[in-house]
């Protein structure tokens, strides 16, 4: 059986894991990164540097773009010929850019894939990480063998924007947790704690906020804002607290005002009695 072949296209950290894990599985691996250098460990592993962009494109049946977002791709690929060949985008981005970044390489002749990967780079390798995949589905059943090596595949449809947006998601949850996980320590740090002396209590919370998920998620999608005990106006009161602790451990509060806004807005909106969810609502403009 002839040997199954990747290049990858952008050496930051998550190429060269990618590669590893491509190594580690006996492909043939192609590496070419636009500054020199990144390629030194993979080398000595076995990987080949392609001379040009277009060499790693000729040399595998598929090319995974790990580049910093998609205006690195047109840096990166603009000038090259893409006809037959199949893409795998796994940078991250806006899902706009990620469909106008499908259609610019399907005018090219290219078969192209949006991918959103849910891993650090030692998260790679893992089936229980996870990568969502978006585009023709039978370009992803084609190579979707090759893909779950990286990480177990989600196909999420065959719209080319739906891995980023669905990425996104994951992200807009993640990002607004680390920033209120740095504003936590930064309080306890003010008040003589560290990270360490509240980690035990931040793993409670976050562990609990799936549990939330999913005790909110159906009462949502069905229109039911009867929270019961979780009333907006003591979620408001509550919030109103975090905001004053902030203060008072003389904590930068601009994010901890702008949540305190939208939880006032939502009493000022009568819904004080309801569900904080309420506010989901009061998020979309218009
Ligand atoms: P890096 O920031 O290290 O960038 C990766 C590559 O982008 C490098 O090859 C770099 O080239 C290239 N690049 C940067 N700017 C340009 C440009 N203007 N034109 C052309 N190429 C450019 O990223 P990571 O490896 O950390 O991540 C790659 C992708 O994976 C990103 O989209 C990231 O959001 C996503 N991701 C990363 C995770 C992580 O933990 N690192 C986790 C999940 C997703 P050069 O070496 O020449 O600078």
């Amino acid at each position: 059986m002839s040997q199954n072949t990747v290049s990858i296209v952008g050496l930051g950290p998550m190429g060269r894991a990618m590669a590893a894990v491509y190594l580690d599985a006996g492909y043939r691996v192609t590496v070419w990164n636009r500054s020199p250098g990144k390629d030194t460990a993979l080398a000595e592993r076995g990987a080949h540097t392609a001379a040009t962009v277009q060499g790693a494109l000729a040399a595998s049946e598929r090319t995974l773009l790990s580049l910093i977002d998609i205006e690195a791709m047109y840096a990166t690929l603009g000038e090259a010929d893409l006809s037959g060949r199949v893409l795998v985008n796994l940078s991250s981005d806006v899902p706009e850019k990620a469909r106008a970044a499908a259609g610019w390489a399907a005018a090219r002749g290219a078969s192209y894939l949006t991918g959103g990967v849910n891993a650090s780079p030692d998260g790679l390798g893992k089936p229980e990480s996870s990568i969502f995949i978006s585009g023709p589905q039978e370009v992803y059943e084609a190579h979707r063998e090759a893909l779950d090596l990286l990480a177990t595949t989600d196909f999420r449809g065959t719209e080319p924007g739906l891995a980023q947006l669905y990425y996104q998601l994951n992200m807009t949850l993640f990002w607004t947790a680390m920033t209120g996980y740095y504003q936590a320590v930064a309080i306890a740090r003010a008040n003589g704690l560290t990270a360490a002396d509240i980690l035990p209590y931040a793993r409670y919370t976050a562990d609990g906020m799936s549990g939330f998920y999913e005790w909110a998620t159906p009462a949502i999608d069905a229109g039911d804002h009867d929270g019961g005990a979780e009333r907006l106006a003591m979620c408001a009161a509550s919030v109103e607290h975090v905001l004053h602790t902030a203060a008072g451990a003389d904590i930068d509060t601009s994010i901890l005002a702008a949540h305190a806004d939208l939880f006032r807005s939502g009493v000022a909106a009568g819904f004080g009695a309801d569900s904080s969810s309420r506010l989901i609502g009061l998020l979309h403009k218009g």
